[in-house]
């Protein structure tokens, strides 16, 4: 294959940076913007010996997984949306197979249990719909144009030009008008955009929030100065904007990719605007972390909760990587005792004042390394216990892409808390840590892939590993009808479960799993089949979205 070379592929696959993938006489091409399915054209741009780059000419077949155009104009040359082409539920499908293709290839977990515990990718607004407008925050970087004329824009994928928009369509519509509010106040009032390479000029990005549930305003102008000229003229345009309710100034004088300067200055309003995530009141300041995709934040941590399974009496939890405390603070209301702990000290603060304005009073925050803190606090608690070990109801941990420590996750191992739940941005660390906390008394129990952010191919996982006990493991098929006989006559059998939850909600559920739910309402249960084969069999638990469907038919037959 040769650089320039025009050539007709077949896309076969996709890259884990969504670029479509396929194969010419059997030579490996990567093409962005191609579509499992799609028949391009395209130019090879870099030929490696066995491998190389082409860029899509033109789409001469389209896949059926392909929208018919677009909703940004700006989607392929901006570094945002990397699948924004493909439809909802082919994005969905593409996320759900890489989160479990990693499970299966790095994590090894054996492809018949990941049929039973992984349940589909939770998407947005249902099947078919293509999400856009559902982020909360957006950083625009202002420049000039060869013009001379002031624009803000995204940067083009992997370089610093400005792509001039001012419509991001994962954005909220608000965004545009202040946008303009801004630029139009520059081009008046003679502001100069900041120029990366000369670092000269003031105004560098424009940092924007949105309250989805309070709607509530954020602006803050990042500048490489200390004020900005006419800035009284510009906070009377932007107070008029219904919602405004923060404006602020961060300076930012050093010549670097970090977008934040390190300090806010009020301008108009407080600093600080207020959102929702399920109950829990956070306060957001410009330089807080916030989840990015509320709606989807709360299923997330909706689904960490359900899997912590709390009782709401006695249990102690530790939030690993806690950021502004949002995980801990949503399962504090349900555990007697929470602990929170995270390395940067001002989310840690935040997290200390969300507790606060939510009358949270059983959580406890440590600046520090989850990989340090649980572990030090380990020892410490056996020294002045007399040797016993510190105990741990459910361990959450969230960390970044690069997953946890081994030294963590062998205290985590230590402590034997009976669940481990594992939120996730990068699922081939998440399956490397659950490689080891299997091989170390672990059981995979539950698998769902959350969708945080549509267009792109980042996705968020959920999972829960329980300890597992000799006592809960069984490896056999029996006809639990028999061993049921607890007054057989006046139940429905299992058979007639089954065929009421297959009719009902289109689901298949084992004898097993309906006499696990049975059990979990009190309804006596043959022993027998309870008994383990051996020391090391696994028993799989019932889905949560099976047990309510089973609940739902012991419900129609008059049993619980
Ligand atoms: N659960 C939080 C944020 C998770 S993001 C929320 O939803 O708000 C991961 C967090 O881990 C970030 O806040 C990051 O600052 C923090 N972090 C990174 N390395 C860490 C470490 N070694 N120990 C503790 N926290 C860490």
């Amino acid at each position: 294959m040769q650089k320039n070379e025009i050539v007709k592929v077949k896309i076969e696959d996709i890259g884990v940076g969504g670029e479509g993938i396929g194969k010419v006489d059997g030579y490996t091409l990567f093409i962005k913007d191609a579509i499992i399915g799609d028949v391009v054209e395209a130019k090879v741009m870099k030929a490696k010996k066995n491998y190389g780059y082409a860029r899509l000419m033109n789409v001469l077949t389209p896949s059926k997984d392909r929208v018919e155009e677009p909703v940004c104009p700006m989607a392929r040359k901006c570094g945002g949306c990397q699948i924004q082409e493909m439809k909802y539920p082919a994005q969905l499908a593409f996320k759900e197979a890489k989160v479990r293709g990693n499970l299966e290839r790095i994590g090894e977990v054996p492809a018949e249990l990941l049929d039973q515990i992984m349940h589909p990718a939770v998407g947005m607004d249902g099947e078919g719909m293509q999400p856009f407008r559902y982020r909360n925050k957006a950083q625009f970087p202002v420049g000039t144009d060869k013009d001379g004329r002031v624009i803000a824009g995204f940067y083009a994928g992997r370089t610093h030009s400005i792509i001039e928009n001012t419509d991001c369509a994962l954005g909220v519509e608000v965004n545009e008008e202040i946008l303009n509010c801004i630029l139009d106040f520059m081009e008046e009032f003679k502001i100069p955009a900041y120029d990366e390479v000369k670092h000269k000029g003031l105004v560098r990005h424009v940092l924007l929030r949105y309250g989805f549930k309070t709607d509530e305003i954020m602006v803050c102008l990042v500048i490489n100065g200390k004020t900005i000229p006419h800035c009284h003229d510009l906070v009377g345009r932007l107070r008029q904007i219904p919602g405004m309710t923060s404006i602020t100034l961060s300076t930012n004088t050093a010549k670097t990719n970090v977008i934040m300067g390190d300090t806010i200055r009020l301008l108009w309003g407080q600093e600080f605007i207020t959102d929702y995530i399920g109950e829990i009141k956070y306060q957001i300041s410009p330089l807080s972390f916030y989840q990015v995709n509320p709606v989807q934040t709360e299923k997330l941590y909706g689904l960490a909760l359900d899997y912590a399974g709390l009782t709401g009496n006695d249990e102690t939890v530790w939030d690993l990587y806690c950021g502004i405390g949002t995980i801990s603070l949503f399962l504090a209301k349900k555990a007697k005792q929470v602990y929170g702990v995270e390395i940067v000290p001002q989310a840690i603060d935040d997290a200390k004042n969300n507790a606060k304005i939510n009358d949270i009073t059983n959580a406890e925050f440590y600046v520090g390394k989850a990989e340090e803190v649980l572990p030090e606090y380990y020892k410490e608690y056996e020294k002045t216990h007399n040797g016993e070990a510190a105990h741990a109801d459910v361990i959450v941990v969230d960390p970044p892409r690069k997953g946890c420590e081994e030294s963590l996750l062998q205290t985590i191992v230590d402590m034997q808390p009976e669940k481990v739940v594992y939120v996730s941005c990068d699922s081939a660390t998440l399956a490397r840590d659950v490689k080891f906390l299997r091989a170390n008394g672990y059981e995979l129990k539950d698998v769902t892939p959350v969708d945080q952010f549509p267009h792109t191919v980042h996705v968020e996982t959920v999972v829960l590993l329980s300890q597992q006990k000799p006592d809960d493991t069984i490896e056999i098929d029996l006809d639990l009808d028999e061993l049921d006989a607890t007054s057989a006559e006046l139940k429905a059998t299992y058979q007639e479960i089954k065929d009421y939850v297959l009719k009902e909600f289109g689901l298949k559920v084992s004898s097993l799993y309906i006499s696990q739910v049975k059990r979990k309402c009190g309804i006596e249960v043959g022993e027998n089949y309870n008994l383990p084969k051996s020391e090391n069999a696994r028993v799989p638990q019932c889905p949560k979205e099976k047990e309510d469907a089973i609940k739902a038919a012991l419900k129609y037959f008059a049993m619980i």
